[in-house]
């Protein structure tokens, strides 16, 4: 069947895919993949190719492909109960075990978990629980959401707002009125290059004070971030941002939304990025790494504060209003159950610190030389070198070079994929947390040959 030489021309002629140039692939001109296998860090395709992962999918395969543990989880509960819904207090051995295992492993001030299916959905639904949340509390026009530039917090109409990137937003009429962004804790593009990380950290949150102001501090429900920025280019805080940004937050009771669909169990080495950089957040967002994408599954973990208020809100008002047909799935919720448990047995949140912090390392060692290399950055299993056009001035490379990309493209001939990230020449990797120092070199040499070809140093 996966021969079937018509799956070509059945993917061309009726599959609608995400992110993608619609016009060129309908035409043809963007090859496509048919992904048939995994193990490991390596997927393989219908024509045999074998590829080391660099992006583990979209960063969510954190344990790897091929994990029976979880795929023989996921037979036996779809065996037993493939589904029952979650609503008026049903549930599943699978899904009240997960939540908490999830608690179990969160910051000791959260409560409760809700599971929903996706990062943007949860995202959704933290904001729905804010309004619902400030409404309980006599506060009606505390409803506006701060997001940063370069944020990515998924796609909806609410969670495409929030995003911060041009392309999420250009001709879909958004963002919608209720989000505003704020500047991007980006050190390598910062206003002034003789800024230390910790006055840039104090100017971002300086700017974030006066917008606050300038919009009413009594209007601004929340911030929502990603402990380190994803899609926007795996930008690392810098030292002191977030204690000055929840300085700030604190003055004015605006609740924190940790978004860690990316950081959530392990990939910065530790259990949570909010425990990593001291964040102490009102809402966790987790999906990805929850089941390793073994199962689609994500989750709003609620504070004991904003907990209290949601049960007083349904004491005066009745049940709250919001749920998935498929929340808390009992399959997802097994994927999830064998998946945080693997994660522990394979010592896995150590080893995305340590390879994390040999891929990074080695890849200084063999890129921070290169003229068009401006910075090499990361924390744990995530790592990013970002191109620039001269290294002094940190000018960009001409767009129309489209350098990333083509370095992407040539690492990918050379059988490893990494990530071009959408706003500028930002190669991206987030390789499996299983990944192994022998795997990490060939992931450097790839990124060093497909550079040296694209931009030759001589
Ligand atoms: N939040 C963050 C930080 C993400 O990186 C993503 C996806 O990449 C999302 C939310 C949205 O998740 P999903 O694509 O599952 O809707």
């Amino acid at each position: 069947m996966l021969k079937n030489d018509q799956l070509d021309q059945w993917d061309r002629e009726n599959f609608f895919h995400p992110s993608t140039h619609l016009a060129d692939f309908a035409r043809g001109d963007l090859p496509n993949r048919i992904v048939t296998g995994g193990s490991g860090v390596y997927i393989e395709d219908r024509d045999g190719t074998r590829l080391l992962d660099g992006f583990a999918g979209l960063y969510c395969v954190n344990v790897g492909y091929g994990r029976t543990e979880i795929s023989d989880a996921i037979a036996a509960q779809a065996q037993e109960l493939a589904y029952y819904h979650s609503y008026v207090g049903h549930g599943t051995e699978a899904s009240i075990t997960l939540a908490k295992m999830i608690l179990d492993r969160a910051p000791s001030n959260m409560s409760k978990v809700y599971f929903g299916l996706s990062g943007s959905d949860a995202n959704e639904t933290n904001i729905k629980l804010i309004w619902y949340y400030n409404n309980i509390l006599g506060r009606p026009e505390k409803k506006k959401i701060i997001s940063r530039w370069r944020g990515y917090h998924g796609s909806g109409l609410m969670t495409g707002s929030l995003t911060g990137l041009e392309l999420f937003h250009k001709k879909f009429d958004l963002p919608l009125a209720q989000v505003i962004h704020t500047e991007a804790p980006y050190y390598y593009r910062r206003p002034d290059a003789t800024m230390s990380e910790e006055e840039f950290s104090a100017h971002c949150a300086t700017e974030l004070d006066k917008m606050i102001q300038a919009e009413g501090p009594d209007t601004i429900a929340a911030f929502i971030g990603e402990p380190v920025l994803g899609t926007g280019g795996i930008v690392p805080p810098p030292a002191g941002y977030w204690a000055a940004i929840q300085d700030v937050l604190k003055k004015y009771d605006i609740l924190l939304i940790a978004d860690e669909v990316v950081t959530g169990f392990g990939r910065l080495g530790s259990t949570f990025g909010s425990q990593h950089y001291g964040i102490e957040p009102d809402i966790i967002t987790i999906a990805k790494g929850l089941t390793s994408a073994y199962a689609p599954l994500s989750g709003s973990i609620v504070s004991d504060r904003v907990w209290k208020v949601l049960e007083d809100g349904t004491d005066a008002f009745g049940p709250i209003g919001h749920g998935w047909t498929y929340s808390a799935h009992p399959i997802c919720a097994a994927a999830g159950v064998a998946n945080l448990k693997l994660i522990d047995d394979m010592g896995l949140v150590e080893n995305a610190a340590t390879v994390g912090a040999y891929l990074n390392a080695q890849m200084k060692k063999a890129l921070a030389e290169h003229p068009n290399v401006g910075e090499i950055r990361g924390e744990g299993m995530l790592c990013a070198v970002e191109l620039t056009a001269d290294r002094k001035s940190r000018a960009p490379l001409d767009a129309g070079l489209k350098a990333g990309p083509s370095v992407v493209s040539g690492m990918l001939k050379r059988g490893v994929i990494a990530r071009a990230m959408p706003q500028g020449d930002i190669i991206g990797l987030a390789p499996p947390m299983c990944l192994t120092r022998a795997e990490a070199d060939v992931i450097v040499n790839t990124t060093a040959d497909a550079l040296n070809d694209v931009l030759p140093t001589t």
